[in-house]
């Protein structure tokens, strides 16, 4: 069932979700700096999840129907947290819904040690790591502990190579290259490690963006995560192979893309200790918020890689996408680039914003004046 944008969203109307998200509860120890959760008034923590609330949680779940369901995913703040839950949990859930077949954990990793690494390897959970290598955004906790996280998940990524882990890295201002950050993840967690990014974005209000320095970049910030974007997507590594075919096939999937995410495509279920549902994972917050589908934007509508973007956030305002828009463009017009490249053997030139729609936007919209800077700098996005 599609999203109706006119109505406000009910997570419970979904009918046959593909992904459960188990929110395990708020806590974490990192305080990053562009975290969703922590930055925003509009944030209502979810409740902690302990072993004692388990078997209410699974008659909670029994009001959906779950038949299709083949990946779960454990999300907090830090689901390693709740480890001890965790250990009670998945077997349970593994018994009732034995068709669920794939586990994840997202996590910081400052939990990982041989005991919960073991754990998770001979339970069959997959683990993304939140890493973003030297980026100073998360604070002198994850500098100092990371170090250790990371040269143990290698030694044990050498003796059980089959375990399923991907590292996840956001682009920020202290993380613009992506080259460089994908050699040295290769050299931090070994060659073949899976790596993947998220363009900054986040729904907080439009208040807390329009005049906050870390949504905004320079020309030549820009230009760098284009260049490296490109550069990573036609050397393509074993790292970034799979994330290479997700973005050819989003890009060749000619059909209209509603949003980005599974939260937006009503495929995801967002489930809390209580078996509250919530719309997305990311943020949980309780309060009724409109989805903007990616062709309900103008400026979406007319972008070049609008199927390999999909419009960023549907939750964000028109206002705020356009906001974060140059970095989103920056980076999948790296990979739009790389991709012609890598099928055709040609390189793009001269393709960007077209001087039309620019004088179009200018005169169909009001933004405001932030926003207008900000888009100029997609326009000087340069030829290969
Ligand atoms: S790059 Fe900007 S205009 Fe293009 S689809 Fe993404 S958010 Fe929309
Ligand atoms: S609604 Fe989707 S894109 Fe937006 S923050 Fe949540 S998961 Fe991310």
């Amino acid at each position: 069932m599609p999203y109706d944008t006119n109505k406000t969203y009910d997570h419970n109307l979904i009918q046959k979700p593909l992904r459960l998200v188990i929110l395990l509860g708020s806590k974490c120890q990192l305080h990053c700096d562009y975290c969703f959760q922590q930055n925003s008034s509009n944030h209502i923590p979810v409740d902690n999840f302990t072993p004692s609330k388990i078997e209410d949680f699974m008659k909670s779940l029994r009001k959906f129907d779950l038949s299709n369901i083949s990946h779960v995913t454990l999300w907090g703040g830090e689901p390693l947290l709740y480890f001890k839950t965790i250990k009670q949990l998945v077997p349970r859930i593994r018994q009732e819904y034995p068709h669920f077949k794939n586990f994840f954990i997202s996590t910081n990793g400052l939990l990982l040690n041989q005991e919960t690494l073991e754990w998770l390897y001979e339970n069959g959970i997959g683990m993304q790591i939140s890493d973003d290598g030297k980026n100073q955004d998360r604070g002198l906790k994850a500098i100092q502990e990371f170090p250790r996280i990371r040269s143990f998940v290698k030694s044990f990524l050498e003796t059980h190579p089959d375990m399923h882990v991907k590292i996840n890295a956001v682009i920020s201002k202290n993380n613009l290259d992506l080259y460089q950050f994908t050699k040295w993840a290769m050299q931090a967690y070994g060659e073949n490690i899976k790596i993947s990014f998220n363009v900054l974005h986040t729904p907080v209000e439009d208040k807390d963006i329009t005049n906050n320095s870390l949504y905004r970049f320079t020309d030549k910030q820009l230009q760098l995560v284009f260049t490296s974007t490109f550069k990573t997507f036609t050397e393509l590594t074993p790292s970034v192979r799979s994330r290479y075919d997700v973005y050819l096939h989003r890009l060749l999937k000619l059909g209209n893309i509603d949003t980005v995410c599974l939260s937006g495509r009503n495929a995801q279920l967002n489930v809390d200790v209580n078996g509250d549902t919530y719309v997305c994972n990311e943020f949980p917050f309780k309060q009724t918020r409109k989805f903007i589908k990616t062709n309900d934007r103008i400026k979406c509508n007319d972008c070049l890689v609008k199927n390999l973007c999909g419009g960023s956030c549907p939750l964000i305002s028109d206002k705020n996408v356009y906001c974060l828009c140059d970095l989103s463009f920056a980076f999948y017009y790296g990979i739009f680039c790389a991709i012609v490249h890598n099928t055709t053997g040609l390189d793009v030139y001269d393709i960007g914003v077209s001087n039309d729609l620019i004088s179009r936007l200018g005169n169909k919209n009001d933004y405001d004046k932030a926003i207008l800077n900000n888009r100029h700098s997609v326009i000087n996005i340069q030829r290969l």
